[in-house]
């Protein structure tokens, strides 16, 4: 265990203080060793995936972070079924299984979260189903390693009901064998579409907030409310609404998460007032700070 561990580059906004103590456990005994110890002593834990969605507080984390390492990143085959530990990378399951000619997973290619992330945050691209291909999981917490169900993950729109001390250390995927060939091809229209739409080589975490359910939005998604409120461009301090897809907040620089939390603050404020739509985050905060409430 390493102590005052910085995080910001963890991330992949870049932002962001250090955690008290951070750890890379390699195995689930490992992982579950570290949750016992963090109970016994009430330390709070937090698990960063690939940081992909995580915005960490500037005075850091006072608690245990931890990054699933070793046995816990790797992608298996057996048969159809695509095993992957916790922290393997998402882009790179869902590559390892077009090679395989194993197809289901190809929406993970644009999701740059590890496949634990993308369980506990729900994720999901252009009509691909999680929890359509998700088998099962094992979920380690303090008293060890279980294996659940999709059906009793709570599964809504971009969120679970996995509390921050049980982490997702292996999941397992039902594909089905198609033609590699075919496969890789979708992969790169895949690519090709989200360079389109979103920008790339950005420091960001992807979507700010969700898009939203209330009827006054009239079906329009949370970047374009952001668009239509003025917001695409706009900035504070280092932090600023992209230029390319409203929704997607960048580190232009040497932006702080007070920064982003102003922005995004602001751009709640805009949307509410304009149009009455609560804009909720998507993102995920790790340490002692909250995205300041829409005013009026
Ligand atoms: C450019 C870009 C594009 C994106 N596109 C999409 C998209 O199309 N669809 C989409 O759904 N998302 C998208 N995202 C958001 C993000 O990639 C997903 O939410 C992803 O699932 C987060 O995974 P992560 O491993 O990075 O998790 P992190 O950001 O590290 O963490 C997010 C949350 O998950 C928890 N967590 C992480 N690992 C585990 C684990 N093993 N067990 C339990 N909890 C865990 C963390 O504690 C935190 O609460 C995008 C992000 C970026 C930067």
């Amino acid at each position: 265990m390493t102590r005052d561990y910085p995080l910001a580059r963890l991330t992949t906004v870049r932002t962001g203080g250090p955690a008290d103590f951070f750890a890379r456990p390699e195995s689930q005994e490992d992982l579950a060793a570290l949750l016992a110890w963090a109970k016994k002593e009430s330390v709070p834990v937090g698990v960063v995936g690939s940081g992909s969605n995580l915005l960490v507080a500037d005075d850091g984390f006072r608690g245990l972070a931890m990054k699933l390492g070793g046995a816990l990143t790797e992608v298996e085959r057996e048969g159809t079924h695509l095993r992957c530990g916790g922290g393997a990378r998402l882009p790179s399951a869902a590559a390892k299984a077009a090679g395989w000619g194993l197809s289901g997973l190809e929406f993970g290619i644009n999701i740059p979260g590890t496949a634990g992330g993308a369980v506990r945050m729900n994720a999901n691209a252009y009509g691909g189903q999680l929890a359509a291909v998700l088998e099962w999981v094992e979920v380690t917490t303090a008293a060890g390693t279980e294996r659940r169900d999709p059906g009793s993950l709570g599964f809504v729109y971009r969120n679970s009901n996995l509390g921050p001390a049980e982490v997702v250390s292996r999941a397992s995927f039902a594909l089905t064998a198609g033609d590699p060939d075919e496969i890789r091809a979708t992969l790169a229209s895949m690519r090709g579409r989200r360079r389109e739409a979103q920008p790339s080589g950005i420091k960001t975490f992807g979507s700010t907030f969700k898009n939203p359910a209330d009827e006054r939005a009239e079906g329009r998604s949370a970047g374009q409310l952001l668009e239509a409120a003025g917001c695409r461009g706009l900035g504070h301090g280092g932090a600023r609404f992209s230029e390319k897809h409203a929704n997607f907040v960048e580190n232009a620089g040497q932006a702080t998460t007070a920064d982003v939390l102003a922005l995004m603050a602001e751009g709640r404020r805009r949307v509410k007032e304009r149009f009455g739509v609560e804009l909720e985050p998507e993102v995920q905060i790790l340490g002692d700070v909250e995205v300041p409430g829409a005013v009026g």
